[in-house]
């Protein structure tokens, strides 16, 4: 695992990368236009090795206009230089890359006196060996499209003679893009050296029929409730492996979501270990014992047999009653602890959190530990982002703690929002000690040519306002603090002055830049869609809509943004947000007046023990109490001290409802609750947004509008009092509960109205 590379040239060539071939020792491949050298592969070229040989062709024929021969050991050419790709190379190259180590998809590129040659341990290798040449040449890929790759124009292309040894820090590098990754993806994958051996990087669930545990979702571990588990899955192995001293994978784990098994036996092995971030007890035990038990039952047979599993959730926390067996590979997946920063950047403790796990899960000294992480801020609609500060300070500690696999989950990836994350890290995998702000000096310049100092301002203050925020709620609601005027502007400005640079309107350096700027437009739109969503002006937020709906269509069709989802604006907007907009347009613009919206700040006060309704908080008038100010629509509770609250919790608010309405029904909406809500207008009880007496039949939920018809219970022309029990116990990687919408009284024209 240990990273060694030998770079004879490379940065030289970074800056001076065609000086004439008199003054400097290196291999020509082009000269002014004319073929110099030819490509040769073996006899019967590997999958990947005739790739290598495609894309030298290819980027070559891009950079020089001219085409290089490919032939076979036995039809060289005596009078052009010879670029020898895997068997073809020699045999020795392999043992310059075992002396700095055995990763799957290491490499050796020498270049000298007698020609190029390039040779993996394995076909992959080679395909690498070849990116690791053309990358040399100038060409870079930054991300999926043409208008994500860089080739420079040059009728001479040269290659510094070297012997260079690459071996990846990471084995085997992934990155997982659960709803594609979007068109030329697959490819791009491939050109960010993503690979390497592939194997099993856990899984949901566990093999060959392990018995449901008391709540059924989960299994029963310790055999008190439901026995033979244990037995259940040695037999699967036993099927469906020989015995062998080689080493293999099989994953198995939880699976997503709680209805763990509360019978005695698993309650025992876990003991009284705890998981305070969901206050509840811990779950790790009960897997550690129940592998390590598979695996001594296995032993004889199958002596390099690994379980993989996902340590996450409840299963985060290391064991205090079981000591591991080194040959269960532990995953990191820390889904619900913020997924923005670094875990050494001060602005997030919550990040430390990963730090300390994982800390004490090296303790026991395991054969591997992987990491399966977020890329992406999760359940966002895809609006620009940055994970410079995680990218940079967390792969080489990760890689230091001995982890060796990076499978990165990228639920949506949109390459105008976030170019950088995917291409910086596929770099760090690599390379753990790559200089990444020598990448990023690369990326300013190549990508943006003469744009390249307002967007490298951009991408700065981008990354900072992420970095360096004390708010970390995951989900869009992230954007609202973070995104106050002042800092929209300072980044609006990086971009005008950017298009104004980038020569000429037809250049591929300003596609780019309107590419990114379009993404940070689409940002904006929303925040000014929420802005007036929040106000309870859905008039105003409609025709933002419209612009909003239009813009995002524009940038799925040229692959931009991907994923239409379902639904309109992106997949998470059409889940999240786009309900309340239709709902409050609806209700106030189509068919009935606003008769008043109620305000942002509710009072609020957690209820732990369930002492609410008791105590009469939902009554009218003025209550005594430690209430205090919160806001909804604008600002997630996490990012309001709440952090990870789970229970019960009141908000109430005064409104004075306008005499002009009498007459009319009056109506109380919510444009969401995270995640159920009873609710009381001057005392009276009007229901459940389960279970409403005038709501939205199948459709009430978290972040769905719902409406109660409160007529009787309103007092017009004075001041009224609604309350709002909430009870918060699900989604929690989220970040949000309570109230996470506009709340509003109003009135149909028609009086008969029915949701
Ligand atoms: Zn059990």
């Amino acid at each position: 695992m240990k990273l060694l590379i030998v770079k004879i040239a490379a940065f030289v060539l970074m800056t001076a990368m065609f000086v004439p071939a008199a003054l400097s020792a290196e291999v020509v491949i082009v000269e002014d236009g004319e073929v110099r050298a030819e490509v040769i592969l073996p006899e019967d070229p590997a999958e990947d090795e005739q790739l290598a040989a495609d894309e030298l062709v290819e980027h070559i024929e891009k950079i020089t206009g001219v085409q290089l021969p490919v032939v076979s050991v036995d039809g060289a050419a005596d009078d052009r230089t010879p670029i020898r790709l895997g068997a073809a190379a020699d045999e020795a190259l392999e043992n310059m890359i075992l002396d700095k180590g055995d990763s799957y998809s290491s490499f050796a590129l020498v270049a000298d006196e007698t020609g190029i040659s390039i040779r993996g341990l394995n076909p992959e290798g080679t395909l690498f060996g070849a990116y690791e040449l053309l990358e040399q040449l100038g060409v870079r890929w930054f991300m999926p499209l043409d208008v994500g790759t860089v080739v420079p124009e040059n009728s001479t292309a040269a290659l510094e003679y070297q012997q260079t040894v690459q071996v990846p820090s990471m084995d085997y590098r992934r990155f997982q893009w659960l709803r594609g990754g979007g068109e030329g993806a697959g490819t791009w994958q491939r050109r960010s050296r993503t690979g390497g051996s592939s194997r099993s990087t856990g899984r949901h669930g566990i093999p060959g029929g392990v018995p449901g545990g008391t709540e059924g979702r989960q299994y029963c571990l310790s055999g008190d409730y439901a026995p033979g588990g244990i037995d259940a899955v040695v037999n699967h192995i036993r099927e469906n492996y020989e015995p062998t001293g080689e080493k293999f994978y099989v994953g198995m784990g939880p699976n997503d979501g709680g209805g763990w098994c509360r019978c005695d036996g698993c309650r025992e092995l876990d003991g009284d270990t705890w998981d305070p971030l969901r206050a509840e007890p811990a779950m790790t035990d009960r897997h550690v014992w129940f592998y390590n038990r598979v695996l001594g039952e296995l032993e004889d047979d199958y002596p390099e047999m690994h379980i993989v599993w996902y340590v996450y959730g409840p299963t985060m926390w290391p064991p205090e009653n079981f000591e591991p067996n080194p040959r269960i590979v532990h995953v990191f997946a820390p889904i619900d602890i913020d997924r923005t920063r670094g875990m050494d950047n001060p602005m997030s403790p919550d990040r430390h959190i990963l730090r300390h796990a994982l800390d004490g899960w090296a303790e026991f000294d395991p054969n591997e530990m992987y990491y399966r992480g977020y890329y992406n801020n999760l359940a966002c609609s895809q609006f620009p982002h940055s994970h410079i500060d995680r990218i940079q300070n967390e792969i080489p500690v990760l890689h230091e703690k001995g982890i060796n696999v990076m499978r990165v989950e990228v639920i949506k990836q949109s390459w105008a929002s976030s170019p950088l994350t995917p291409y910086l890290a596929s770099k760090v995998w690599w390379d753990v000690d790559a200089d990444v702000d020598g990448l990023l000096s690369d990326f300013y310049e190549k990508f943006f040519g003469p744009a390249r100092e307002p967007m490298r301002s951009y991408f700065e203050d981008l990354e900072a306002a992420f970095r360096d925020t004390p708010y970390h709620t995951g989900s869009s609601y992230l954007y609202f603090p973070i995104f106050h005027q002042q800092r929209r502007d300072l980044l609006r400005g990086h971009l005008e002055r950017a298009a104004e640079h980038a020569d000429g309107e037809d250049s591929v350096y300003a596609e780019r830049v309107r590419m990114i700027s379009d993404a940070f437009r689409r940002l904006e739109l929303f925040l000014d869609l929420m802005e007036a969503r929040n106000r309870h002006d859905f008039e105003s937020s409609d025709d933002i809509l419209q612009e909003y709906i239009e813009l995002t269509d524009e940038m799925i069709d040229k692959g931009w943004v991907i994923n239409r989802g379902r639904g309109s604006g992106g997949p998470y907007f059409a889940r999240f947000f786009l309900p309340s907009l239709e709902s409050g347009h609806r209700r106030t613009v189509e068919e009935g007046d606003l008769v008043k919206g109620l305000p942002d700040e509710w009072d609020f006060l957690i209820d732990p023990a369930e002492i609410g309704e008791i105590a009469g908080y939902y009554r009218a008038g003025e209550l005594g109490g430690n209430w205090q100010p919160l806001k909804t629509s604008s600002l997630s509770w996490s990012d309001q001290g709440l952090h990870y609250y789970k229970g019960k919790a009141w908000y109430r608010t005064q409104v004075t409802i306008p005499a002009e309405f009498e007459g009319r029904e009056i109506y109380l909406w919510f444009g969401g609750v995270d995640n159920a809500a009873k609710v009381w207008v001057n005392g009276e009880l009007l229901g459940t947004n389960r279970e409403p007496k005038h709501g939205l039949p199948g459709e009430a939920g978290v972040f769905r509008p719902f409406d109660f018809l409160a007529t009787d219970a309103v007092r017009l022309g004075e001041e009224n009092t609604v309350s709002v029990k909430v009870t918060n116990d699900r989604l929690a990687e989220l970040g949000t509960g309570g109230i996470v919408g506009p709340v509003m009284f109003w009135s149909p024209h028609d009086e008969d109205w029915t949701p």
